[in-house]
C-alpha cells in the first residue's frame, strides 16, 4: 500500500492494464492471431481481478478524503472559525486543498476586517448615544424654551419649558411639521425662514410677543442653523428666553426716573418759591412769615424723605444698614406713628380707629425703622383714601405662633388683584391708583425690607379693588 500511496492509485491501476494489455499483444503478434491459450485467459482474468480491487480501493480512498475534507468544513461551519485544512500525504483531492486553504485564509481575513469595523462602528455608535444623552440632558435642564428642528421643519427635540409655553406634548409631537405642532404663526414662519436662507453662520436674534395662557410675554428668539458635516443647513434651533421681566424692569427704572426727578423737582420748586418771596419781602407780618418758614421745613421734609427711602432701601438692599436693635412696646411706636399721620388724615376728614391689644407685648427691634414702617403704610391708608374714609389700625398678639401683630386697614381704593404680586416691587406704582396721589413706588420696597430683610417678620396685604386694603405685619415676640 505505501508503495501504490506514492505512485498514486489511479497511476498504477493504469501501470497494470498498459502491462496487462502489452503482454496481450505481443504474445498475439509472436504466435499468430490465434485463439488465447489456457494461459492468456489466466492472464487476462488475473489482469481484470486486479484492476477492479484497484479501482475499488481508489474508490474508496477518495470517498475517504472526501469524508475528511467535509467533516473539516463541518467542523469550520458550526465553530464559525476558518481554519486550514489538513490532508494525508497522497491524499486524491490534496490539489484542491492548497487553493481551498487561499480561499479559506483570504476570508478570514476579510471576516476579520469586518469584524474589527463592526467593533469600531459599535464603539462610535456608544459614543454618538452617550453624546446625544449628554446633549438632550442639557437640552431639558434648560429653564429657556428650546425647539429642534431638521430639514423637513419636522420637530425632532423640544424641552419641557417649550411645551409648556407652546402646549403641545413633545412625545406625540415628534416628527410632525411644525406648523402642525406650534399654533403661534409667526414663530413657524421664523424657524422655517432661518432653514431656508440658512448658512453655517445664520444667527439672528428677534424679539416676539406670544401669548402664554391668556397672558402676552414677550421673548428673545434666538434662531441658530443646525450643518450637517457636509456644510448643509440640516435643521434649526430655535431658543426662547422670557425676557418680559427685564422689560418691565427697564420700564419701571424709566418711570422711577422720571418720578424721582418729579418728587425731587416739586419741593424744590416750593422752597425756591417761598425763600424768593421771603427775599423779595412779600411777607409783611411775623404770622405770614413764620407760615412760609413752615411751608418750607415741611417741603425740605419731604426731600428728606424721599432721599432717605432711596438710600435705606439700598443700605438694606447691600446689608451695610445700622441697626440699633432694643426691646420696644410695639404698641407705643405703633401710636406714635399715628400721632404723626393724624394731620395729614383730618386734612382729608379721614378717621383713624386705633384698636391695641390690653397686654403689652416687647419685640427686639430698630425703634425707628418700625416708626418708618409704620408711618409708610399708614401715609399710603391716607393718600389712597379719599375723603371722609377710615383707617384702623390694630396692635394684637399671636402667642401660639410668637408674633405681634400690627393691622393698618382702610376704606379706600383697593388694589386690583392683577397688581397684588408686584405690589412690593421696587417702583412698582398701581397704574388705576397713580392719579389718586403721586410717589415713587419705593414706600412698600422699604417696609418690606424693613419688616423681612432687616427684622425677621412678615409683611402681607390684603385688598379689593374699591373696598379697601389690609397692610400687616408681624415681629418675632421677644423671648
Ligand atoms: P408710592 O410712592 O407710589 O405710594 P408705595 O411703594 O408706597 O409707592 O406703594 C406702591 C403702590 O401701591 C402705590 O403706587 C399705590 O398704587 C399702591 N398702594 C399702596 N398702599 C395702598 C393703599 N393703602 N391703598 C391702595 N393702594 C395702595
Amino acid at each position: 500500500m505505501t508503495v501504490a500511496t506514492r505512485i498514486g492509485l489511479r497511476n498504477l491501476t493504469l501501470i497494470l492494464l498498459g502491462a496487462g494489455a502489452a503482454y496481450y499483444i505481443t504474445a498475439a503478434v509472436t504466435r499468430g492471431l490465434v485463439l488465447p491459450g489456457k494461459l492468456d485467459l489466466l492472464a487476462l482474468a488475473l489482469l481484470a481481478a486486479t484492476s477492479q480491487t484497484v479501482l475499488a480501493v481508489f474508490r474508496r480512498q477518495v470517498q475517504r478524503d472526501v469524508a475528511s475534507m467535509s467533516q473539516q468544513f463541518q467542523a469550520m461551519a458550526k465553530s464559525g472559525r476558518f481554519g486550514l485544512l489538513m490532508a494525508d500525504r497522497g491524499c486524491e483531492l490534496s490539489q484542491l486543498t492548497r487553493p481551498a486553504n487561499e480561499l479559506i485564509s483570504t476570508a478570514r481575513r476579510q471576516v476579520e476586517e469586518a469584524q474589527a469595523a463592526n467593533r469600531e462602528l459599535q464603539i462610535q455608535a456608544r459614543i454618538a448615544s452617550a453624546e446625544k444623552n449628554h446633549t438632550e440632558a442639557i437640552i431639558f435642564s434648560i429653564s429657556d424654551a428650546v425647539i429642534v428642528t431638521n430639514r423637513f421643519d419636522e420637530l425632532i427635540l423640544a424641552n419641557q419649558a417649550a411645551e409648556d409655553l407652546l402646549g403641545f406634548a413633545f412625545e406625540a409631537s415628534q416628527r410632525k411639521t411644525i406648523d402642525q405642532v406650534i399654533s403661534d404663526g409667526t414663530l413657524v414662519r421664523l424657524i422655517r425662514e432661518t432653514r431656508n436662507h440658512g448658512r453655517s453662520f445664520t444667527r439672528k436674534v428677534v424679539e416676539h410677543s406670544i401669548d402664554r395662557k391668556g397672558s402676552p410675554r414677550t421673548f428673545s428668539i434666538t434662531l441658530s442653523c443646525v450643518v450637517s458635516v457636509n456644510g448643509e443647513v440640516s435643521g434649526v434651533v430655535a431658543v426662547l428666553h422670557d425676557i418680559t421681566r427685564e422689560k418691565e424692569i427697564a420700564r419701571m427704572k424709566t418711570d422711577f426716573v422720571s418720578n424721582v426727578s418729579h418728587e425731587l423737582k416739586t419741593p424744590l420748586a416750593s422752597i425756591k418759591a417761598y425763600v424768593e418771596m421771603l427775599v423779595d419781602g412779600e411777607a409783611k407780618d411775623e404770622k405770614t412769615r413764620r407760615e412760609f418758614y413752615e411751608t418750607i421745613s415741611a417741603e425740605a421734609d419731604r426731600l428728606h424723605r424721599l432721599i432717605e427711602n432711596i438710600l435705606n432701601i439700598s443700605r438694606i438692599e447691600s446689608g451695610v444698614v445700622k441697626m440699633t436693635r432694643e426691646p420696644i412696646l410695639l404698641t407705643e411706636v405703633v401710636r406714635q406713628a399715628v400721632d404723626v399721620a393724624l394731620p395729614q388724615a383730618k386734612a382729608k376728614k379721614i378717621k383713624i380707629v386705633e384698636r391695641f391689644a390690653p397686654v403689652y407685648y416687647q419685640v427686639e427691634a430698630d425703634r425707628d425703622m418700625i416708626s418708618q414702617a409704620t408711618l409708610n403704610l399708614l401715609s399710603n391708608a391716607v393718600k389712597y383714601t379719599p375723603e371722609g374714609g377710615m383707617i384702623t389700625v390694630s396692635v394684637s398678639v399671636d402667642e401660639r405662633r410668637g408674633v405681634a401683630v400690627c393691622d393698618v386697614a382702610d376704606t379706600g381704593a383697593g388694589i386690583p388683584a392683577a397688581d397684588l404680586p408686584h405690589i412690593f416691587d421696587k417702583f412698582y406704582r398701581v397704574k388705576a391708583n397713580a392719579k389718586l396721589a403721586k410717589g415713587t413706588g419705593l414706600g412698600l420696597t422699604l417696609v418690606k425690607h424693613i419688616i423681612e430683610t432687616a427684622h425677621d417678620g412678615k409683611l402681607s396685604v390684603t385688598s379689593e379693588a374699591g373696598k379697601g386694603s389690609t397692610f400687616t405685619f408681624e415681629l418675632p415676640l421677644m423671648k
